[in-house]
Parts: C-alpha cells; structure tokens; sequence
C-alpha cells in the first residue's frame, strides 16, 4: 500500500492533508479518488491508514481510518557517519542504509578524503539526499524519515561521540589482525553488565575512498570510539557503513529469524 509522509502540521486528528508533489504523485501517478486508502506518517511518531474523502492535484484531503503501530523501526539507532565520497556514492550510502534501518547520516571531511567540498553545492545536496531518503523510507515502509546532518568537520565528528552509547570505527587494519575485534566483540563487550533490552545509540564511523590515517584512529580511540574490523575483505566507502549497519541489526535481532 502506497505510503506517503507529511508535516506534522498536515496530520490533523480526524484528517490528514496531502499537498506539493505527494498530492500530483498521489493524484496523477496513483490515480486515487474519493474511498481510495493509503498510510500516511508524520516521520516522527504517528502513521495511521486513511481515506481519501477530497482528492484534486494540489491538496488531498483524506480521513483518518485507523492509527497503526510504528514497529517498523530498529530499537537500536544507528547512524552512519561517513566521509564525505566521491560522485553518487553518498546517495547509494543514504538509499540503501535508510532501507536496512539506519537512524541518521552524518557526512563528514576526513584527511584523506579525495572529492573536493564545494560549500556552494551544499544546500542542493542536502535537499537531493533529502528526497533519497525520504523516497527510501517510503518504500521501506518505515514510519520515520532518518535525518541526514549538516557536514561535520572532523573536530565536530570526534565531539559528537560523547552523544553516542557506542561508537564503531570502521577501520581495515582491525580486520585483517589476528586481534581483529568485530562488531559482534565491540557490541558483546559494551553489553557486559547491561540488561538485555538496553537499546544504544550507535555511531558507526566510516572512510573515504582513501581511508583513515593512524592519526585519525588513535583520535578517534583517544574519543571513545571502538576500532572494528568488517572482515579480511577491504570494501568500498559506500559498501562499508551499509556492512556495518547490517550486522549491528543482525545482532540486535532486528534482520528477521531468531
Ligand atoms: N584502506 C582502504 C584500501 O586499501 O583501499 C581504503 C579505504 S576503504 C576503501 C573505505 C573505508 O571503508 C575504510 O576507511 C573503512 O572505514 C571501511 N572499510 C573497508 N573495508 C573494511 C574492513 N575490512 N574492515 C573495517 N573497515 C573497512
């Protein structure tokens, strides 16, 4: 069923109003009329199944049938962090994740960072991921929109980890050790002593295309993060964090099957 999410302004108590390009998608590409239904969420807290009562290319008016439960949604929040990479990569990165589960994305500059970081072009890239992610949850059939944050630079991505539960850096050096530690180590340990329903806030630090300096891993170990490794393959960017993400939810019991 075709799902759609709105302003919380729109989501009234007894009706919902669809405007802008979801009511001409709705209208024109999904051809609803009066009696047709759809769900319809707030991104926040509220997704409910509705009825179109009111149905023209510019505004659909629809009448809240039933309110349903949001347990599409991870108990764990993961949110990738990644250096910023090159061409579309991001999008994959932003597309994908948002499917799996992430919580948000936080792009970042790191050292070696090979795209160059054009300020002019930020506004239009933040609105074009924005889109993504929102089309992805959509289809997902999540009932919130992750958020995608402003570019960090690398100080304020080192900051942010005191926010975090936990805090996994992705690095490759972990993987191919002997001592490699996992992400399965890396949750098991932050898990020792806590109860089995503690749902963390993750960060899950990712690369560029060039990678980490040691520099940057010790900085990061100095914050509070974990080193893990993702196995003795080295994967790309945008491979990375979706890996990532995948096997934290695999571990926290959210990919289905026990
Ligand atoms: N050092 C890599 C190489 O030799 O090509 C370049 C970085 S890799 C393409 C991009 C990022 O993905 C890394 O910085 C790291 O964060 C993550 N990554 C890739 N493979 C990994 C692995 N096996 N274990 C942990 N992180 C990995």
């Amino acid at each position: 069923m075709q799902r759609y999410f709105v302003a919380a302004e729109q989501f009234g108590d007894t009706e919902i109003r669809l405007v802008g390009e979801d009511a001409h998608h709705a209208v024109r590409v999904m051809r609803s009329r009066p009696g047709d239904k759809f769900i319809v969420s707030d991104g926040q807290s509220r997704t409910a199944l509705v009825e179109v009562i009111e149905a023209a290319p510019t505004l659909i008016i629809a009448e809240i049938v039933e309110m349903l439960s949001a347990d599409s949604e991870p108990k764990w929040a993961v949110t990738i962090a990644q250096s910023l990479p090159k061409g579309d990569k991001m999008e994959l990165v932003i597309q994908k994740g948002t499917e799996i589960g992430a919580f948000a994305f936080v792009p970042f500059q790191s050292e070696r960072m090979i795209v160059q970081y054009d300020a002019k072009k930020e506004a239009k890239r933040m609105d074009r991921w924005g889109k993504i992610a929102k089309e992805a949850a959509e289809q997902a059939h999540r009932s919130r929109i992750p958020a995608i944050e402003p570019l960090h630079s690398w100080r304020e991505l080192m900051k942010s980890i005191a926010n975090y539960d936990l805090a996994l850096f992705c690095y490759e050096r972990e993987g191919h050790q002997a001592h490699g530690r996992g992400i399965r180590a890396a949750v098991g340990a932050w898990f020792a002593g806590r109860t089995e329903d503690s749902h963390p806030r993750v960060l899950l630090i990712v690369g560029s295309e060039g990678g980490f300096t040691d520099r940057e891993a010790i900085e990061a170990e100095a914050a509070g993060a974990v080193l893990v490794g993702l196995g003795r393959r080295i994967l790309r960017t945008e491979t990375a964090g979706i890996v990532g993400l995948t096997c934290l939810l695999y571990e926290s019991g959210e990919m289905g099957g026990a």
